[in-house]
Parts: structure tokens; sequence; C-alpha cells
């Protein structure tokens, strides 16, 4: 009677446990279909045992060969069992074993051990209320059981450096549950052996590499290829942006040259369609150093002082600019209760802002572009609630989600408008990093509205001097007759483009092509008032050159690098190096003109 609510129990148990374990998505390795076969295994075993158990309490002929054959599928559950125990307990040994040979081996086994339990006979004693069965088959199973206990103490023991292994954890239980079986069976007669069969599966399932585990593993090896994969894309393209920068600076600084020039007027609109060109190419490679940046956690927000309003301004006049042509009607709101001077990285605000500016006029054909700035003042803080609005193509629905995803773009076969699908993507990010939003709404062929909120520390309400002054750029040009600029950068064309933007300032430019010729100038006495060097240099940086220029006697000349490695916090690195100040390729003529203005203004 107990031995047969055993196995019901045990029957039920493992039914649930099929459920559960058939019920997920599982990995189809070895461990796991072993796994399920045992489950299978003990569920019939279960099955055949209760229902023994149940014919037998029934009073069940049992000499009636439907209750023979159902023993003797009992003795081969047995030993269905017993094989695959063996050729788990093979495969998480140590021992490096052909895994194909095993499988053969053990099917081989199974069908033998099969065949003996069809032929050996068997016979029921029954004493009291316990009905045992006895002859050659039992005496075959109890043989086999030992065979696989001396396995399995085998491998436990070749096997003891790593036996904390939650893996080992069935075959001590299995051992020390078959010994407890063992004497309780032949004290009171119960037949517990199917019962401990099912509690060792059943403890399996905790103790088998859990086949959620090895998923989620494989998942994140997946996750962390396509990572890297991204990661060498991205910093190729970083790497190829860097070196687009140097002909581009060529470019750049040529065609400004020629803007200056009394041209004729077409060559004048080429020179300008040529500067409008590398501008936008210039907006590429930045972008793209821009997301590798991001991608890398090495974009900073850096915040400082800064006139909102002065952004602002820059950014009415920047889009009248990109307009151009278009007919569009421009419309600014802006409110004035925005304090003046607000804390926050005033670079980014404005390219985040100007993206969805440029985009607006991008994506509207006709109609109008609104640009709308509001406040909300608490404290000190000043949440600024900024609204770019067109009545351009709009997006799909679909598409929305997808809109800050790099490379993305749409309709993308029907458009002929320029883009890299970046600029959204960069926003987003540089909004989440200044801890802000952006929320987009747009009905596909009416129009959009992108709005950002985000949140500035006020500084004064109204602009104080000090603002004012680092705010305005006084744009004019210092005459530098007589003074003596040197330019070194290995490469003539950079040298080319250096020398022939200096030539407004009047000064004599002498130009070299390596730290060494520098170093050799200013070792036999030259003198300068000004060294732009150029730093990635072959054999000897300008890092080094400025090392060893500082070493020479009376060196006091202000240097300044001059780098196409336009990385954030590269100035400070600069700066930190010994240099005077910083000028990123393509040279901006603004920053150029501070430049020379702080050192020949004298
Ligand atoms: P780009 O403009 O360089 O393609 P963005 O990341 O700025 O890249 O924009 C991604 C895509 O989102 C664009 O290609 C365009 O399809 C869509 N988009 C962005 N802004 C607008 C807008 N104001 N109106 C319609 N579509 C837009």
């Amino acid at each position: 009677m107990i031995s047969v609510i055993f196995n019901i129990n045990g029957f039920i148990y493992v039914t649930l446990m099929v459920i559960v374990f058939f019920s997920k998505q599982r990995l189809r390795n070895t461990e796991n279909s072993l796994f399920a076969a045992m489950l299978i295994t003990s569920l019939i075993g279960c099955l055949l045992d209760s229902l023994s158990g149940l014919l037998y309490l029934n009073g069940y002929d049992m000499s009636n060969i439907f209750y023979i054959i159902i023993v003797k599928l009992i003795f081969a559950y047995y030993m269905v069992w017993d094989t695959e125990m063996f050729y788990y307990v093979v495969s998480i040994s140590n021992l490096k074993l052909d895994d194909n040979k095993i499988k053969k081996a053990t099917i081989f086994t199974a069908i033998l051990l099969l065949l003996l339990v069809v032929i050996l006979p068997f016979s029921i004693s029954s004493v009291g209320d316990t009905v045992r069965p006895v002859g050659a088959a039992v005496d075959m199973i109890f043989f086999v059981s030992i065979l696989l206990a001396i396995t399995i103490m085998t491998v436990l023991i070749i096997c003891r450096k790593n036996i904390k292994s939650k893996k080992y954890l069935p075959l001590f239980i299995y051992l020390f549950l078959s010994l407890i079986i063992f004497i309780i069976q032949n004290i009171t007669g119960l037949l517990l052996m199917t019962s401990v069969l099912t509690f060792v599966n059943v403890l399996m399932y905790f103790t088998i590499e859990n086949p959620d585990l090895q998923m989620i593993e494989q998942l994140n090896e997946a996750k962390s290829q396509a990572e890297k994969a991204n990661h060498a894309k991205t910093d190729f393209l970083s790497s190829m942006s860097h070196e687009i920068r140097t002909p581009l600076n060529a470019i750049v600084g040529f065609s400004q040259a020629l803007s200056e020039e009394n041209l004729p007027e077409s060559a004048m609109t080429e020179v300008k369609d040529i500067m409008d060109a590398s501008e936008t190419l210039l907006d590429i490679v930045n972008s793209i150093l821009d997301i590798s940046k991001i991608e890398a956690n090495k974009l900073e927000i850096i915040d400082k002082e800064y006139s909102f309003r002065k952004i602002y301004d820059e950014l009415v006049a920047l889009t009248k600019a990109r307009l151009g042509e278009k007919p569009l009607d421009l419309r600014f709101h802006y409110d004035d209760t925005i304090p003046e001077v607000l804390y926050g990285d005033k670079v980014r605000v404005k390219q985040v802002i100007l993206n969805l500016l440029t985009n607006s006029i991008k994506y509207t054909k006709e109609g109008f572009v609104d640009f709308t700035v509001r406040s909300v003042i608490k404290d000190d803080m000043c949440r600024l609630i900024i609204s770019v609005e067109d009545s351009g193509i709009g997006i799909k629905k679909e598409n929305i989600e997808k809109l800050f995803t790099k490379f993305e773009r749409f309709d993308e076969k029907n458009t002929t408008i320029e883009g890299t699908g970046l600029g959204l993507a960069i926003t987003k990010r540089l909004i989440n990093l200044m801890n802000g939003q952006i929320i987009v709404h747009s009905v596909f062929g009416e129009g959009s509205k992108f709005t950002i909120v985000i949140d500035q520390k006020i500084i004064a309400t109204k602009a104080t001097s000090e603002i004012e002054k680092t705010s305005t750029i006084d744009f004019v040009i210092v005459d530098a007759t007589g003074k003596r600029i040197l330019v070194v950068d290995d490469n003539k064309l950079n040298l080319k483009v250096a020398s022939r933007l200096l030539e407004t300032y009047k000064a004599e430019i002498i130009t070299v092509e390596s730290g060494f010729a520098a170093l050799d100038k200013i070792g036999n006495g030259e003198k300068y008032d000004l060294i732009l060097l150029d730093d990635m240099m072959p054999r000897m940086s300008g890092t080094e050159t400025l090392q060893k220029l500082k070493a020479l006697a009376g060196f006091n000349t202000p240097t300044v690098a001059l780098t196409a490695n336009a990385i954030e916090g590269m100035k400070e690195k600069y700066l930190n190096d010994g240099f005077d100040d910083y000028l990123s390729k393509p040279i901006d003529k603004m920053e150029l003109n501070r430049v020379i203005s702080k050192y020949l203004n004298k």
C-alpha cells in the first residue's frame, strides 16, 4: 500500500516536471536530451509501477499474462534508466571519452539488457501485504544496479578534485538512497526503487547545466559578438573620418582663402558651393566621431556658464542661412523670461537644437518651420522647453520608435535629401547625457514636432559683462607685419593650407616638415613669435618635439598644437603637455584668428 502511494506521488511529481521542462524552450545539447529521455523513462516507470501496485491491491491474478507483461516492462524501465544514468555519469566525468562511442556502447548495452529482461524468468513471491518479484531477471537487475553504483563511485573518485560541482550531487544522492532503500527493502519488504530513481531525476533538473542559464549565456555571447562587430565598425568609421580630416583641411582652407580673393562672380559661386559641400562633409565626419565617442563612453558633457540668448540668436541666424532659397515661413518665438546666464554645455545644447532645425528645413518642402523656446523656472533651475515644428513630410507611426537608432533613415529610396541617419541618434544620446528628454509628435504627410526638455541651473537672470565679453567674437584681423610664424607639419598640403590662411596676417611664415627640422632651426638661434606644431608626425611627434624645444635654453615661444585629433578632452591633454593653445584641423578661421590675436597682437 505504502509503495503504491509513493509511486503515485512520484508519478504526479514527474508529470509536473515533464510539463515544466517541455513547456520551456531548450537548448539541443546532450545533457538536455539525456535529461529529457530520463524524465520520460521515469514517467513511464512510475505509471507502470503504480498500475502494478493498484492491480495487486485490487486482488488481480498475478499469474495473468497482462500482469507479467507489466512487471517485465517495469524491469525494462529499470534497465533503460540505469543505462541512461550510466551515460550521464560518464558524460559528466573528466574521462575524455569519445561521445559517439559512449552513445553507441550505451545503446548496445540497453538493447542487450532489454533482451535479457525478456528472456530471463521471474516469479512473484508474496509475503503478507507485500509482494516481490524474485528469480534470474531480478538478480540481473540487482547486478546491473551494483555495476552502476561501482561506475558512479569510480567516477566520483576520479573526479574528486571537482567534487564540489553541483552536477555530482545526484550521484551522491543516488548512492546514498539506493543503500537506504536496499536496507529498508530487506527489512520491511517495501519496494521503493522507482521513487528513488524519480527523486534523483527531479534533483537533476536543478543540477544539470540550467537550460535557461545556458541559453542566457549563449545569448550574451551572441550579443557581445554583435557589440564587438558594431564597435569594430564604429572604430573603422572613426579612423576613416580622422583620415578624411586631413584632405578636408586642404579643401576648407583653400576655398576659404579663395573666397577672400577678388574672383569673377561665377567662380565665387563655385567656391561658395565647395565651401558648403566641405562643411556638410565636415558635419558628417564630426557626427561619426561623435557617435563613436558616445559608444566608447568617451563623450563628456562639459558644463560652463553661458548665455542661452546668444545661442538662440546664433541658431536663428544659422537657420536662416540654411534655409537658402526655400520658400518656407520661418517662425521664431523666444520667451523673454529665460534667464540670461545658465549653466550647461552650450556646444551640445546648440548642436541638438541645430540638428532638429536642420532636419525640419530638410524635410519640409512648403509651409512653415517653427522654433519656439519656453521656460519654467523653479528655484535656481530653469527648465528649457524647446520645440521645433514643421509642416513637412512627417514620419510614419511605425518609424517613430526607430527614429533614434543610428544609421536609420526612412523612405531612403524615394528621397534625394542628404543625410547619414546619425543626427537624431546623437541628439537623443546627448540629451540623455544632459538628463533631458526628447518627445516626437509626427503625422505622416502633415508634419512633425520635436520637443526637447532640459534643465539648466540659473547663474544670473541678467547677462554679466564677463559672459558678454567671452561670448562675443570680435573678428578683427590683426596686422602681424614683422612677426615670424613657424609651421611644423609632415604633410606638405597642410603646410600650404596653413601658410595660405596665415597670409592674411602679413607675418613671415616659415614651414618645416618635421620636429627635427624645427629643433635644428631653433637650436641654431632662429627666433619666432609663434609656432604651430602638428602633433601626429612620424618618428617624432609634436608633443615630443615640444619637450625637446622646452629643454633648449631660453626657449619661450608660444606653441600651439595643430591636430586632426578632434576628440573631446584633447585640448586639455595638449595644455597639460605644455602647449599654449590648440587648433583642430580643418583649421577654423575664427579659431585661427583668436589664436593669432592672442599671441601676436602685442
Ligand atoms: P538624417 O537627417 O541625417 O538622415 P537623422 O538622424 O537626423 O538623420 O534623422 C533620421 C531620419 O528621420 C531621417 O532620415 C528622416 O527620415 C527622419 N526625420 C528626421 N527629422 C524629420 C522631420 N522633421 N520630418 C520628417 N522626417 C524626419
